[in-house]
């Protein structure tokens, strides 16, 4: 197998990356009608600032709304309204899911894509992958394009006043990252993109995980203060480019393996991608069964910021064996995540790890 390594065109972030919409596309030579999906609330915040920086570079937009679900039905309506309306580049403005919906339009239409996170909440923005869900929010599956996004904006000033809770479940997401690269790499399992982890993506993994260590607890306390500093700054990328090329170069395993399973419990559906896979790593450590030291480590964090280390706190519960059977059965299914892990991984297997890691969550 080739070592493969794909990342996002441009990168570009930083307080009020907003207003450079017009001249980052001017750069990477991308031209024409932009269509917008966004959210309501994003296009409130923001509807404004895109009409003027594109007006004045005279570039033609307009608006595709987005219903809150990445499905298919959500996808084939949005490249419905671009097609209809003609676009010649797609931008999706707003969390995980309108941005995974932009990306799948975007991609099927054959257009480059701009994708404007406006929280740090989950690894997928500078990724080529658009995780599926269904109409009541079970995941279904991921696809996979070609393309990594033409552009990555990510607008500080926007995410600083966003929801905190957000802001935390994307350093859960990220925490994730280097666990998983390394057993892809100890595996000789593939990445994302099908291919061996480059010593880039590998590299990328660790500096996500120094970062979200050494600068989460100050950035969280920064953000809560609305201050847009450079612990939050160095967060925020973590959050959004670590992770996301960390993920996809380097590998996916056991923590994002069980996320996915976990959906399929309604308790947990309330919570957050990233909230789910804290957890996850929690179980990871357990069933790689990790030196105490790197598990306290980690779950200390997780404590000190509000990510979830029990199963009460991700709506599950450990009296409720038959959903936690349920779950374990799921992340085991050929072709799960989990069997990305160097050694066999049985549902046995999964459901002791999800109790040790309550225990170890409860301080038990
Ligand atoms: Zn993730």
């Amino acid at each position: 197998m080739h070592t493969v390594f794909a990342s996002a065109c441009r990168y570009t972030q930083g307080h009020g990356a907003t207003a450079s919409l017009a001249s980052e596309m001017r750069f990477l030579g991308l031209e024409g009608s932009v269509a917008i999906l966004s959210g309501p609330t994003v296009r409130g915040l923001l509807s404004e600032c895109w009409e003027q920086v594109l007006g004045e570079a005279d570039i033609g937009h307009f608006l595709v709304p987005f219903n809150g679900e990445c499905s298919r039905a959500a996808i084939a309506a949005a490249k419905e309204t671009i097609r209809e309306q003609g676009a010649s580049v797609v931008l999706g403005a707003g969390g995980g899911k309108v941005l995974d919906t932009a990306r799948a339009a975007a991609a099927s239409l054959q257009l480059p894509f701009i994708c404007c996170p406006t929280v740090a909440s989950t690894d997928s923005p500078c990724s080529a992958l658009s995780v599926i869900y269904s109409e009541d929010g079970v995941y279904e599956d991921f696809d996979s394009f070609g393309r990594n996004p033409d552009l990555v904006l990510v607008d500080t000033e926007v995410i600083v006043g966003g929801p905190v809770r957000y802001f935390i479940a994307g350093m859960g997401d990220a925490l994730s990252t280097v666990f998983e690269a390394r057993a892809c790499i100890k595996s000789g399992h593939s990445n994302l993109r099908g291919g061996l982890a480059t010593i880039a993506a590998s590299e990328i993994g660790e500096a996500c995980y120094r970062t979200i260590m050494g600068c989460g607890r100050e950035a969280l306390a920064d953000m809560r203060r609305q201050q847009a500093t450079p612990a939050f700054e160095r967060v925020v990328e973590a959050n959004t480019l670590l992770s996301g090329i960390g993920f996809e170069s380097g590998g996916l395993a056991a923590a994002h393996g069980l996320h996915n399973a976990m959906t399929a419990a309604e308790g947990t559906h309330p919570f957050l991608h990233g909230e789910k896979v804290a957890f996850g790593v929690m179980v990871h450590l357990a069933i790689e069964k990790q030196p105490v030291e790197l598990v306290e480590q980690a779950m200390g964090f997780c404590r000190d910021v509000g990510l979830p280390v029990t199963l009460e706190s991700i709506g599950l519960s450990s009296d409720d064996t038959a959903t936690l059977r349920t779950i374990s059965e799921l992340a085991v299914q050929p072709g799960g995540l989990i069997h990305n892990e160097p050694f066999d991984v049985s549902a046995e297997a999964v459901f002791q790890a999800m109790l040790e890691a309550d225990r170890r969550g409860r301080g038990m």
